[in-house]
Formats: C-alpha cells, structure tokens, sequence
C-alpha cells in the first residue's frame, strides 16, 4: 500500500511516504533551534511550528514521491491508499496538530487512517533499511532519545511488543542534554559531548550507572535512571576547586573533555550492558537501535563490540531514520495495512501516555 504518515510528538515535523517497505520519501523540518534557547523543547513553541511547517512538509513530501516513482511531478494526494499518523506517546500539543491534520486530511480524501504508537513506530523504521534484510523476531529493541529510554522486546511488530524497563527519570537524550548545560556547552548537548569527549580518558573519573546494583535486579533489571548521574556530575564540578584549594599554585579550570568523556561512558555501559542482559536472558540473539542518541560514536562502537562478543546481532538503521520522522509511522501503518488490519475509527485523540502495548489505536470492528 501507499501509505502516507505524520509524525508530531515532540519537536520534528515529520511527513514520509512508503509503498509496502520502500521507502518513497521522508521530509523532516525541525524547531530544535527554537528550543535552543531555553535548553530543551518547549511544548506551545513545537506544537505551533508543527502546525507552519505541516503544509509545506507534505507538499515536499509528495513531490519527493514524484521523483523517487519516476512520475512527471509530485504524487497526487489521491493516490495513496492510506494516511498514517502518531497518536502517543509524546507532548500533548504537539501530537494534536498531527493528529487533527491527520483526520482532516483522511476525511477530505476518503481514505483509511491508522493512528499508530509512535515508539512502535522507531521499530518499524528498521523496516525501510533496505541494505539490513528483513526484521528478524523476536528482537530486543532499545529506543533511546531526548524523550524516552525503553528497552522493548518485540515478537511481532503488529501485534506483540512487550515493555521490559524504561527511565524512571530523565531519558538518556534529555541527560546529554542537561550535562552539556552544566558543562556550559549548547543545545542539543549529545552532539557537543561526542564532540568534547574526543580523545578524553573515559576512565578518568567513574561516575555512578545508575540501577545497576545487584538489590536492583529484582525490580529494575531493565529500567534506567540518568539523574542521579547528572547529580553526580555536577557535584564533581562544584567539589574540583575545593580540592585544588590546598595546592594554591595550580590554577583550576574544568576538564570538559574527561568529564564529558566519563559521563558518556557510564550512559553508554548501563544503555548496552541492560540491552544484552536482556538478549542473554530472553535467549534472543538479536537487539535493534533506535532514537536520536543513536548518534553517539561512543555508544555504537561499545554496543557493535560488545554484542559481538556475546553472539548477538545489532541492527542500526540510517540516522534519518533512526530521529524522529513520519517515514517510521507510514512504515508501521504498511505493516498493519498487509497483515490485514482495519483503518482506525475517528474516535481517537492524542495521548500523551500511551504504552507501547497499543501499537494501533482504535481499530475499527470487523462487518
Ligand atoms: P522523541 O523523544 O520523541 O523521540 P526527541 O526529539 O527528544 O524526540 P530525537 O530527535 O530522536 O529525540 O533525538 C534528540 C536527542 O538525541 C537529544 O536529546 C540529543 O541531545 C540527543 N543526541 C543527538 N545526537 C547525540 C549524540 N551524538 N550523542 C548523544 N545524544 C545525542
Ligand atoms: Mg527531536
Ligand atoms: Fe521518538
């Protein structure tokens, strides 16, 4: 089917359009700038960018489509079988705007609309790789982003995606985030770490992983926990110069590198060690990779070696795929469209809280 899909849960405009797996097109128009200032996204500034940057994602969108089939010019609206859209998790505001935008336009057109859980949705992007092969299940697949940590064990991308753990506080993009602040370094922060960690001693000073203690195990195996570290890193700030006091010669400045080296690191060992705790224990030899902290250097060399070390395969999808994107929504509503799926009812909403369980929402009764 020719699906197109509408991704507005956080601060990417995202409009792609897929025929059965292929990928036709994927436009992304970010407002992170708009957020730069203030140091992460702010709701009522994403959703009202979501609403600007709609109309002119799709136009480009389809023209995209156009020439990625070949056609005289831009792929005309009524030719999709489908729209796709993400109706949670995410920012409330934001995910409205898609959503009405969604419905407005399947109602206008008379075509089916499926609305989709976004995170099943970073799943469903593998799909378009075309260089990885099918996906395999089961699969554990850790999404990892500026809005959620979640290590997920998929048996069927349409209908069996299971929850193992998530963060109990920041998620491991927003931590990134918030360490560069305290390191004095811009927005979005991943990017200036990997960049300020080049070359560092990642072993310079050990910072805690939290949930990872063996009185852990028994309720947060799989979750994660980012603000005790971020804690930690700010208390190892403030505490330097104290102790640089007794040697009054030496004139003390922060060691941006090593800390931004260290703290990468202990992100990047609890993220990989619980992924493949995970494999070993549900005796899966796969883990996929989502999320816009995919990005980081650091944490796809340690997971490449050390998932090899333990017999499992990785699975990384292109970054394009693996941010924010209405591609991955299109992908997942193609899924569900070819194992035979009803089109969602009107009667859904944006849910901000969505689990991963509800991998389509209100599915409409059969007759
Ligand atoms: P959502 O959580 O809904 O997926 P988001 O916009 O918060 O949305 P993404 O766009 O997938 O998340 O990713 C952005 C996050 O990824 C930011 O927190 C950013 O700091 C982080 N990030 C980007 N590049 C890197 C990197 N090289 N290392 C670590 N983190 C990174
Ligand atoms: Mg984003
Ligand atoms: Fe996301």
């Amino acid at each position: 089917p020719l699906v197109l899909g509408i991704e507005t849960s956080c601060d990417e405009t995202g409009i792609g359009i897929v025929r059965g797996r292929t990928l036709l097109s994927n436009t992304i128009a970010s407002s992170m700038d708009e957020h730069s200032r203030y140091g992460g996204v702010v709701p009522e500034v994403a959703a009202r960018a979501h609403l600007e940057a709609l109309q002119p994602s799709i136009e480009a969108a389809l023209a995209e489509a156009g020439s990625a089939l070949d056609l005289d010019g831009p792929l005309a609206l009524t030719d999709l079988d489908a729209i796709a859209v993400t109706s949670g998790p995410g920012l409330a505001g934001a995910l409205m705007v898609g959503v009405g935008a969604a419905k407005a336009l399947a109602v206008s057109l008379d075509k089916p609309l499926y609305a989709v859980n976004h995170l099943v949705g970073h799943i469903a992007a593998d799909i378009l790789d075309a260089e990885a092969g099918p996906l395999e299940y089961p699969t554990v697949a850790l999404l990892v982003s500026g809005g959620h940590t979640s290590l997920l064990l998929v048996r069927d991308l349409t209908t069996d995606v299971e929850l193992l753990g998530e963060t109990m506080d920041d998620a491991a993009g927003e931590a990134f985030d918030k360490v560069a602040r305290i390191l004095g370094l811009p927005y979005p922060g991943g990017p200036e770490i990997d960049r300020a960690a080049v070359g560092a001693d990642p072993t310079a000073i050990r910072f805690p992983r939290g949930l990872s203690r063996a009185s852990d195990m028994e309720k947060h195996r799989y979750d994660f926990s980012f603000s005790g570290l971020k804690t930690a890193v700010a208390r190892w700030i403030e505490q330097q110069p104290l102790r640089q006091a007794q040697e009054p010669d030496v004139e003390w400045t922060v060691p941006v590198g090593e800390v931004a080296a260290s703290f990468r690191e202990a992100v990047v060992d609890v993220l990989v060690t619980k992924a493949l705790d995970a494999c070993a224990r549900h005796d899966v030899p796969r883990l996929l990779l989502g999320g816009g902290v995919i990005a980081n250097r650091r944490l796809r060399e340690v997971a490449i070696e050390r998932a090899a070390a333990a017999g499992v395969t990785v699975r990384i999808p292109p970054l394009s795929l693996c941010t924010d994107n209405g591609a991955m929504i299109a992908a997942l509503a193609s899924e569900l469209i070819m194992s035979g799926r009803r089109p969602s009812t009107l009667a859904f909403g944006a849910d901000s809280t969505l689990p991963v369980t509800e991998i389509q929402i209100a599915e409409a009764d059969a007759g």
